[in-house]
């Protein structure tokens, strides 16, 4: 079996397991409405992206609920 010739020393050690430390996400207030969002992604409470409405919200929200009352039909008729 291939064995290290030397030992790594602390500090090479501690510099290798510098880069594996977990980054914090830095959230950032959307313009619109004031919530915290991801950087570069569009707002989920608004749809917007720097100023510019990217996703119909309310369209979403109504297929959504269009959705749930599939699923609920198809329980019950499963019963
Ligand atoms: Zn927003």
């Amino acid at each position: 079996m291939p064995e290290p010739k030397k030992r790594k020393t602390h500090q090479k050690t501690r510099i290798r397991r510098s880069t594996k430390t977990k980054k914090t996400i830095e959230a950032i207030k959307c313009p619109k409405c004031d919530t915290l969002i991801l950087p570069h992604h569009v707002c989920r409470v608004c749809g917007t992206y720097k100023g510019v409405k990217y996703v119909d919200v309310e369209k979403r929200e109504r297929k959504k609920k269009e959705r749930e009352k599939e699923e609920a039909q198809k329980e019950e008729l499963s019963k």
